[in-house]
């Protein structure tokens, strides 16, 4: 029996193995919505399955006529998935406590809408999109085991285009000219911008910002605040300085929550993330002196009326992330996840680098 819980832990829940499945998934909603360079995700039986407490935050937005993508409406965390197949439910496998039975990821899917700065080392499955046998919803042919990994007919992620928002845009869709029309209007959106301008917002599209500039190191965070926050193996960060952060629009529907690192190492320092209270995905959090300090690689002192002089940008966020200018670091490690192994030859930091978080 596995526990988890949201950020602030507000929700929280039981699930047990066995895991149906366990993987990685870079596909665009994933990020979008998770922040993060990929979700991690396992899979159980409904009846394995158990929610303790919380329900009355449980927000819920629907990216399609089909799926539901709920999250914490107090911190954002997304959560365990209500499965179209009343059978499984899909559980973010960061928010999980402990080593998960031994188990680790056996998968990536959606390799071919992976983000450009993310660099896989692992020698793990990878397929383009669903592995062989997964199946579109409601079409599971028969003798098709509705278990194997990511089975669609449980997949909360299976967003379908409805507009021409390139948010809308769902790279689950077999119909690759779905992908196609998505990385096309990634293209017209980039094309006014400056080479080094970027943007980002959430996935609904009440919030956007622009980045003057790149992005400097990223920050692949592991200390369990930043595994809760994402729900994902770690979280992937870029610190940006508050003059190079524009807010285009939407800064009313952003949530942001600080508090003290949930399940950290000591010494446990504020955690912030700001989220769209509409439809849940990360978005740019304060990140202000003293937040070098802070377990989770970023911390703030809200309120007050104080401007943070810098912000952790969820590379998820981002439309587009390029590959950092600056390279990449690994921190936090000494609080990474059980079930977790890192197979790059990054620079890794058990907590923070020295002379701690710099924001570019
Ligand atoms: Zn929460
Ligand atoms: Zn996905
Ligand atoms: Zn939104």
């Amino acid at each position: 029996m596995a526990a988890g819980r949201c950020l602030c832990g507000a929700v929280r829940f039981e699930a047990e193995p066995p895991w149906r499945w366990f993987a990685h998934c870079h596909c665009s909603i994933c990020r979008r919505h998770h922040g993060s360079l990929f979700s991690t995700s396992v899979g159980t039986d409904a009846s394995r399955f158990r929610w303790i407490a919380g329900g009355e935050h449980v927000r819920r937005y629907r990216a399609s006529p089909a799926f539901e993508r709920p999250f914490c409406g107090r911190c954002g965390s997304k959560l365990p998935a209500p499965p179209q197949d009343p059978r499984l439910v899909n559980v973010p496998a960061g928010m999980l406590d402990g080593d998960l039975g031994g188990a680790t990821p056996r998968t990536r899917i959606f390799v071919a809408s992976k983000a450009a700065c993310d660099g896989i080392a692992d020698a793990l499955p990878r397929h383009d999109a669903y592995p062989p046998g997964a199946c579109p919803p409601g079409a599971h042919p028969p003798g098709a085991d509705p278990y194997d990994i990511h089975p669609t007919g449980a997949d909360p992620y299976d967003a379908r285009p409805s507009g021409a928002d390139p948010h809308d845009a769902d790279p689950h869709d077999a119909d690759p000219s779905g992908a196609r029309a998505a990385e096309a209007s990634d293209e017209r959106r980039a094309r006014p911008e400056p080479a080094t301008a970027l943007t980002g917002g959430c996935a609904c599209g009440a919030i956007a910002f622009r980045i003057a500039g790149g992005i400097g190191k990223l920050l692949h965070n592991h200390a369990a605040a930043a595994r809760r926050s994402r729900g994902a193996a770690y979280a992937s960060d870029a610190a940006v300085a508050a003059e190079r952060l524009h807010w285009l629009r939407g800064l009313d529907s952003l949530e942001t929550i600080s508090l003290d690192a949930p399940g950290a190492p000591t010494p446990a320092g504020p955690f912030t993330a700001a989220f769209c209270r509409v439809c849940g995905a990360l978005q740019p959090s304060p990140l202000v002196d003293g937040a070098a300090d802070a377990d989770g690689g970023g911390g703030a002192q809200p309120g007050a009326g104080r401007e943070p002089a810098a912000f952790l940008v969820p590379c998820g966020a981002i439309d587009s992330a390029p590959a950092p200018a600056a390279g990449a670091v690994h921190i936090h490690v000494a609080s990474k996840a059980e079930w977790f192994g890192i197979a790059d030859s990054l620079p890794r930091f058990a907590a923070l680098p020295p002379g701690g978080v710099r924001a570019g």
